[in-house]
């Protein structure tokens, strides 16, 4: 649909900045932005003004710049819009609040049970908690969780005995208990906070509903917008954690299958193993790949999600157990590259660490299982820019996909009366896995 009147153009360029402000990580000048957008000098100096007046965006002088005038670099409002993100892994999860841009600000890291309950309860608590204190500026929820999601919400995660767990539905019960003195969803000594008609509930209308997906398929995504994947066509994105996940990624979107479990490379029978996987079939490629097989291969316990510190072990020290994992994972690169001819693989999480331990050994793995066409260019296979955060940083994504329209700025509005503004802290941090390089 195209913009006609002069509104709607207005509504559109606002939020073409605003996309392109958050796509380049709040990192070019104004001036920049007003030619990528072919605007007007004029027309961009009224939208900018608009958008501050609306607490969307704030400049900030340019560190450096030539002779002449200042120059502007548009970023995030101090009171902007804010998507709470969290990464549910088999063992801890993690909360944070991003800003426009892809700024983030950890605000919780738990381990926890590995039921349902355990792991879902007590993120609602915090997701309810944070999501009041911080009032209007939180435009949604992101939630990234280790197994296939189908219909938006329900989670199956085999290692763990999860079966069609309705992730909003548990979250919504954990929000929904009673306060502890000293959270931060408990009355302000102001009085201010319950009384008033809470500015954020799971479940109920946007931005309440939380948007669940696939871990590797938010990493796959948070690659392709500000990793190793962004300009990619064709892009392979794997992700290692306990086991291993991988999606096709084109044209920027990691193809979700026709119920949304479509990030399932590690269920295929891509090495020679007969070894029954929790998840019900035979042979799963994900068995030999990952904190598990580390484990498995020196003989220790695993599964459940438990583990994670002896695997981190055996990943530094064990030339053997990382062979082991580097062959099998290039083995069935081998076969996903002859069957989809991506331009790149790209991994994450532990699959940095193989690669950075055992890239030949990989790289000697891969060489003959691919057809004799794909031997000469054959794709690169790169360690993801991003770290272990593109699970988190996919959720945030999909969160701004959301609100960076028309209709979610003109909610912004409606629903940003000046008051009850909070940012973000860290609480019971006490160990972030948000390391490496930060996002271009
Ligand atoms: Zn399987």
């Amino acid at each position: 649909m195209g913009a006609t009147t002069s509104g709607e153009i207005r509504a559109h360029n606002r939020v073409r900045l605003l996309r392109a402000v958050h796509d380049c990580g709040a990192g070019r000048t104004r001036s920049q932005l007003t030619r990528d957008l072919r605007l007007s000098r004029g027309t961009a100096s009224v939208l900018v003004a608009g958008l501050a007046e609306d607490d969307l965006l704030h400049e900030e002088p340019a560190r450096e710049h030539a002779r002449g005038r200042p120059t502007q670099v548009p970023g995030p409002h101090p009171r902007g819009p804010l998507a709470l993100a969290a990464d549910v892994r088999e063992d801890a999860w993690e909360l944070a609040a991003c800003e426009l841009g892809g700024g983030t600000t950890v605000l919780e890291l738990r381990p926890h049970d590995g039921t349902p309950d355990g792991a879902l309860r007590p993120l609602g608590a915090a997701i309810a908690a944070h999501g009041r204190r911080l009032g209007h500026r939180v435009i949604g929820v992101g939630v990234a969780l280790a197994g296939p999601v189908r219909h938006g919400g329900l989670v199956d995660i085999a290692h763990l005995g999860w079966r069609s767990v309705d992730v909003p539905g548990v979250l919504r019960s954990g929000a929904s208990e009673t306060p502890r003195p000293g959270d931060p969803e408990a009355p302000r000594p102001d009085g201010r906070g319950d009384q008033e008609a809470p500015p954020w509930r799971l479940g109920e209308g946007v931005p309440g509903v939380p948007v669940v997906g696939n871990d590797t398929a938010f990493a796959a995504l948070a690659e392709a917008r500000r990793g190793r994947l962004r300009g990619v066509r064709v892009g392979l994105h794997l992700h290692v954690d306990f086991d291993l996940g991988g999606v096709l990624v084109v044209d920027g979107l990691p193809l979700g299958g026709a119920s949304g479990t479509g990030a399932e490379f590690g269920h295929m029978p891509l090495t020679v193993s007969d070894r029954l996987c929790p998840c019900g079939a035979i042979g799963c490629w994900g068995m030999d790949v990952g904190a598990n097989a580390l484990l498995r291969h020196v003989g220790l316990a695993y599964g459940g999600g438990r583990g994670r510190a002896q695997a981190e072990e055996v990943l530094a020290t064990s030339e053997e157990a990382v062979a082991a994992n580097a062959r099998a994972l290039g083995r069935g690169v081998a076969a996903l590259v002859n069957a989809h001819d991506p331009e790149v693989v790209t991994l994450s999480g532990h699959g940095v660490e193989l690669l950075e331990r055992a890239g030949a050994t990989l790289m000697d793995s891969c060489a003959p299982g691919l057809m004799a066409i794909r031997r000469d260019d054959p794709p690169p296979i790169e360690g993801s820019a991003l770290g272990w955060r593109g699970a988190l940083l996919g959720a945030m994504e999909s969160v701004f996909d959301a609100f960076l329209t028309p209709e979610g700025l003109e909610r912004w509005r409606e629903n940003h009366p000046d008051q009850g503004h909070d940012t973000p802290d860290q609480r019971n941090v006490t160990h972030s896995t948000m390391k490496g390089a930060e996002p271009t």
